[in-house]
């Protein structure tokens, strides 16, 4: 998990001093500048002299695009709105990151449903308790096999039905395979929810846990929060810690190695417990690991790898059978 999200206040504060960047922005793009470096007025111009100056024509620093100072009139600053920092936001989160296409895998052979992952993803994505980006379920195919747990995220199909439904073009898939959804457009219609074949969707029927608290943040597609009652959410393969060139959270949360994630075109991927890294294709061809439902042609980006051990002592929620409970 990050610091930022496990300290909702200084993130916020984080966010504010983002919103000043912008400020700055703005003001040097009126003059054509990019960069911001502002510095008390009196600095760099002689003390005195300077405070004989109006506040209209103090001057400011700030920081050209090619590296250089520069000057500006401090009457000349003019404060950026919060939509325009939140629309550079959205721009680069649509943009996704080139020359990535992101894969995850899943050992079903090692969960314990320990429930780590949905944990830390509902931690960042401040949501309520019974929401869930990504869900731990139980699996039994018969009564004479043994059951086993499944996490299921967002596959993040490179054929997605989810997209192709949206009317106003809220939910998108990225140049990197990530598929997002910005809830600043989402109208609420809930097409998309019932498009994916594999019910990665949740809507948000009630007030988000935190809203007033997160009030005062900018929208971060790449993470949806804050979210937004009447709107969709679903897992983000955690797109703002890839931008950090961190795995994702329920990646990194797991303890008993289940998951790995990584890149298609280095056919690459990392396990989050041990840290190691392997030849994706590799993993896939020994282990003989799948997708589900290939016959749809949605071609997931999360594939599963068998859960060929099963023998290890059954638990769920204080029992040790299956009698009486539903079958998933
Ligand atoms: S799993 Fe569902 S929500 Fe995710 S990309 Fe595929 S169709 Fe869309
Ligand atoms: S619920 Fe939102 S994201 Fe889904 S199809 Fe409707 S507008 Fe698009």
């Amino acid at each position: 998990m990050s610091d930022n999200n496990s300290n909702p206040k200084s993130r916020r504060d984080f966010l504010k001093i983002g919103s000043l960047i912008g400020i700055g922005a703005v003001a040097a793009g009126a003059a054509g500048y990019a960069g911001f470096a502002a510095q008390d007025g009196k600095e760099g111009h002689g003390g005195e002299a300077e405070s004989a100056l109006s506040d209209s024509e103090k001057k400011i620093k700030v920081l050209t695009e090619d590296g250089q100072l520069a000057e500006i009139k401090a009457s000349e600053l003019s404060p950026v709105q919060k939509d325009q920092y939140t629309s550079a936001l959205q721009e680069q989160g649509r943009e996704g990151i080139p020359g990535k296409h992101w894969v995850m895998v899943i050992d079903l052979a090692r969960c314990r449903n320990v429930r780590a992952c949905m944990a830390s993803c509902q931690n960042a994505h401040h949501l309520r308790e019974e929401q869930h980006h990504i869900n731990v379920l139980r699996m039994q195919e018969s009564e004479h096999t043994e059951p086993y747990f499944m996490p299921k995220p967002c596959f993040h199909c490179d054929n997605p039905p989810c997209t192709k439904v949206c009317p106003v073009d809220a939910t998108f898939k990225r140049q990197d395979g990530i598929v997002l959804i910005d809830n600043e457009r989402c109208i609420g219609c809930r097409f998309c929810i019932a498009a994916c074949p594999y019910s990665a969707r949740v809507f948000n029927w009630f007030e988000p846990k935190n809203h007033e608290e997160d009030e005062d943040l900018l929208y971060n597609v790449e993470l949806n929060v804050p979210q937004k009652k009447g709107t969709i959410s679903k897992c983000l393969f955690s797109a703002d810690r890839l931008r950090e060139g961190k795995l994702p959270y329920c990646v990194s949360a797991c303890p008993n190695g289940v998951y790995y994630f990584g890149d298609l075109n280095e056919d690459a991927v990392t396990n989050g417990t041990s840290g190691e890294t392997t030849r994706f294709s590799e993993l896939i061809r020994k282990n003989a690991g799948y997708t589900l439902l290939p016959e749809l042609g949605t071609k997931p980006n999360v594939y599963y790898l068998p859960p060929k051990n099963r023998m290890f002592p059954f638990e769920y929620n204080g029992k040790t059978t299956l009698e009486d409970e539903h079958h998933v």
